[in-house]
């Protein structure tokens, strides 16, 4: 049978609202990593073969920019953004409490706890009940479109994948999790960096994908340090508020970003290094654990070591017998 997705996302019927306005509207700037930064660091990731690679990977029409494109661009959570905070002491009044900030980096991971549990359930679709690659689930000799409609399994697990993953790439361009604090004294224009070099704990979403959402948010709410920030964006945070200017927040565009290493806080250090290592590791654990959960859910026959063979081979039924 084919893959028929779950509603997982309620915030993709945002987009859809949105896609029609934005049909009108001028390019918008740089936001994220670029595509061809996805692109490097989801290639230095993944030990895929390279038609099923370039499907997820490519600067524009890979699985992982799907984000970027259309009405989800706009949609904060799924670029990590509004989870801004300073704590008092750097500023006399930040206009956002932790907590708040909080909120929004969970509503980040929540997208991504929601497109893991997805591509489980696709996956289904790649084998039959034997344990057989289903060959015709698997082809990728017409590219797949990222349209959120039923389309091969390998299709549909690829989508979910890119669509859960973009936003933990973006994370680390967007959030001062492996940044060094730039030259000067902190404030709104330099975040403290909190100079991380591991994955971030808080991302730990084949767990979460297992776990009753109140009770992973309150696990992941306890381990999100106290100075975390990423930065404000003119897009719509997860209680539907757009703040178009960010007025006394520390913002994307001018404070935080490292999508190009010619940002301005890419420049302080290996800023733009130190992001990029990050979203890759972070990358490789995310598929990682992604195979875990495919054994563990498909244990019979191997039907989850074959799925893992399906995914990551481009003519899957003459590589996984
Ligand atoms: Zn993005």
């Amino acid at each position: 049978m084919p893959y028929r997705p779950a509603p997982g996302l309620t915030r993709t019927t945002i987009a859809a609202v949105f896609v029609t306005a934005l049909a009108a509207a001028p390019p918008a700037p740089a936001h994220a990593f670029t595509g061809g930064n996805h692109e490097s660091i989801t290639r230095a990731a993944l030990p895929w073969e390279p038609v099923t690679l370039s499907a997820m990977a490519d600067a524009r029409d890979g699985a992982i920019n799907a984000n970027d494109h259309g009405g989800y661009f706009l949609i904060g959570p799924l670029h990590c953004d509004n989870a801004d905070y300073l704590a008092p002491g750097y500023v006399r009044h930040y206009p956002r409490s932790r907590d708040e900030a909080t909120t929004e980096l969970l509503a980040c991971v929540r997208t991504s706890v929601a497109r893991f549990r997805n591509a489980i359930r696709a996956a289904d679709g790649l084998v039959d009940a034997h344990g057989r690659v289903r060959a015709d689930q698997s082809d990728l000799s017409s590219p797949c479109t990222w349209k959120e409609t039923s389309d091969r399994a390998k299709c549909d697990v690829l989508e979910q994948l890119g669509r859960g993953w973009h936003q933990i790439q973006d994370f680390h361009s967007h959030a001062n999790w492996s940044d060094r604090t730039g030259p000067g004294p902190v404030g709104l224009d330099n975040p403290p960096g909190l100079a991380r070099t591991d994955v971030a704990p808080f991302f730990d979403i084949r767990r979460y994908s297992t776990m009753e959402d109140a009770d992973w948010t309150r696990e992941a709410r306890a381990l999100v340090p106290v100075d975390l920030t990423t930065g404000c964006y003119s897009d719509f945070d997860s209680t539907g508020v757009k703040s178009d200017d960010c007025a006394g927040r520390v913002t994307h565009n001018r404070d935080l970003n490292k999508d190009t290493a010619a940002s301005h806080r890419s420049k302080t250090g290996d800023n733009f290094g130190r992001a990029v290592s990050g979203a890759t590791a972070e990358t490789t654990r995310q598929w990682n654990d992604f195979k875990a959960a495919l054994r563990t859910t498909y244990p019979d026959d191997r039907r989850g070591e074959q799925m893992i063979c399906a995914l990551v081979h481009d003519d899957p039924a003459s590589s996984c017998p």
